[in-house]
């Protein structure tokens, strides 16, 4: 029975995030060809209103014919011709309309290869002005069917422990401003918290400063890498 005063607040159900190794190897492919992932959203537009920047790249040249220049400003610490997509005075995206994107087949890169399930993963939290991406977050159950799962997972969120150290991997993104970002990168250097016995993973693996770099040098070669959102 709740104490006098408190409010009972149902717990929201749970989703189905998949097995985790089969979704770190789509979300690897996912940052290193910049292509997008098969997210189980439903009808969740969190990420659209959520008061975030959505980066635009200079090359995304179909995205940016669709979208009204006055809506874009430029990206700071990126270079001319870098803008972000900004948000009205509710935190929605100017190009979410009636509660659905109004530009899906063109939408950013950073759109096409966002997903929460990356913040589940890596243990990583988002701030308190983002609460509907966290509550989704948190939401997440990855199935965990193999230890290579599991071993899997324990290396991703070791490696965001040490992006949390090492703020100056990726020197063009604010890490500490970006918790996506701090995921997105553990989830770029997870192999260098693995050993490998056999076919499979084994955990405990010391990280070695030259893999993480080249590493970072591969998957994020600078500000036309990875969107930045
Ligand atoms: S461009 Fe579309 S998908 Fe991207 S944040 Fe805006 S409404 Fe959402």
């Amino acid at each position: 029975v709740p104490k006098p005063g408190y409010k009972q607040v149902a717990a929201e159900p749970d989703l189905a995030a998949g097995d985790f190794s089969s979704w770190l190897a789509q979300m690897e492919a996912a940052i290193r060809d910049d292509v997008g992932i098969d997210v189980p959203c439903g009808g969740c537009t969190a990420c659209c209103t959520s008061s975030q920047f959505v980066h635009v790249g200079p090359d995304e040249e179909d995205t940016l014919a669709h979208i009204p220049p006055a809506l874009l400003a430029p990206a700071p610490r990126l270079p001319p011709g870098h803008q972000v997509l900004g948000f009205d005075e509710r935190g929605h995206c100017p190009m979410l309309i009636d509660n659905r994107c109004s530009i899906y087949e063109h939408r950013p890169r950073a759109c096409r290869t966002y997903d929460c399930r990356i913040l589940t993963a890596a243990g990583v939290a988002v701030d308190d002005d983002k609460p509907r991406i966290a509550r989704q977050a948190k939401r997440w159950r990855f199935a965990f069917p193999s230890d290579a799962d599991l071993i899997r997972h324990n290396a991703v969120r070791a490696a965001a422990n040490y992006v949390f150290r090492h703020p100056d991997l990726r020197p063009e993104v604010d890490l500490s401003a970006h918790p996506t970002q701090v995921a997105v990168t553990a989830v770029s250097i997870h192999q260098a918290f693995l050993q490998h016995e056999g076919d499979g993973p084994a955990a405990g693996a010391e990280p070695d400063p030259e893999e993480i770099r080249v590493a970072i040098s591969q998957r994020h070669p600078g500000p036309s890498g990875q969107g930045i959102r």
